[in-house]
């Protein structure tokens, strides 16, 4: 491996910034970029382990922290987005999420090239069909990217804003084993931003940039008032103005949908 390594964000040179040991067996260096503050790790070898090891029951905070993001995303899509509009959920896991933003009537579909669909059957979405989705969320996925630059692309071919979480670096960086997002457990997350990073992400895909500050953020074409989405893409916020937002569910369509063409 390269001690020299250009910044896979802004090209800058990078320096190595720290070694760890991942998923208990593998020094891996992780490199930081001296102009941006991302950091990656060294050409993840152990992905394939990585993804192979299977973690059986030990997220607990899965129905919470879908919970939490519905009622986010509820707030600045009604916001910013309007409810009519079609939507798809990248990398969308069991598809809990779909399922919930379905109930309150946005017509989501999902995605994950890795999970079981277990909760949005029927509302996968055809990725052949051109795309053009009104806002694509993608939740946990940037930390996992080995380019993000490639990445974007491809979530850009399918929509023009793109919500995504992924917990900004700390500052000053912290090293691998003061920071639990580094996940050297599971050796998953390979790709580690500051904001300045994400924001060099979007100059170079012409796309504007806009956060809550620590776990939310939106790469979107459209220009929208940053203070107003710093505050409403915050669960504090959201929780209080969601339940006041009227929409109508899906539910009884999707049900009567799913009937429909189990009987035909
Ligand atoms: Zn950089």
């Amino acid at each position: 491996m390269s001690e020299f390594m250009s910044c896979k964000i802004c090209s800058h040179p990078t320096e190595p910034f720290a070694r760890a040991l991942v998923l208990g067996r593998y020094q891996a260096e992780f490199y930081r970029c001296g102009s941006c503050g991302f950091i990656c790790t060294e050409d993840p070898y152990w992905l394939d382990e990585a993804y192979s090891t299977v973690i059986t029951g030990s997220d607990v905070g899965l129905v919470r922290r879908n919970s939490r993001l519905a009622t986010i995303v509820h707030l600045l899509l009604a916001v910013f987005f309007g409810s009519s509009g079609r939507f798809l959920d990248f990398a969308g896991g069991y598809g809990l999420f779909v399922r919930m933003m379905r109930d309150r009537g946005f017509d989501f579909r999902w995605f994950d090239r890795y999970c079981t669909n277990l909760f949005a059957g029927g509302f996968a979405a055809d990725m052949d069909d051109g795309g053009a989705y009104d806002l694509v969320t993608a939740f946990e996925v940037f930390e996992h990217l080995v380019d993000p630059l490639t990445g974007l692309d491809e979530l850009m071919g399918l929509s023009g804003s793109i919500l995504l979480t992924t917990d900004l670096l700390p500052e000053p960086a912290p090293n691998p084993h003061q920071w639990w997002y580094y996940g050297l457990e599971h050796g998953q997350h390979v790709s580690f931003y500051t904001r300045k990073s994400l924001e060099v992400l979007a100059e170079k895909k012409g796309l504007r940039f806009y956060s809550n500050g620590s776990t939310v953020h939106l790469f979107t074409e459209r220009k929208l008032p940053a203070s107003l989405f710093f505050l409403l893409a915050r669960h504090r916020t959201a929780s209080l103005i969601a339940p006041f937002l009227g929409n109508t569910s899906l539910l009884d369509d999707d049900f009567s949908a799913l009937s429909g063409s189990k009987l035909s």
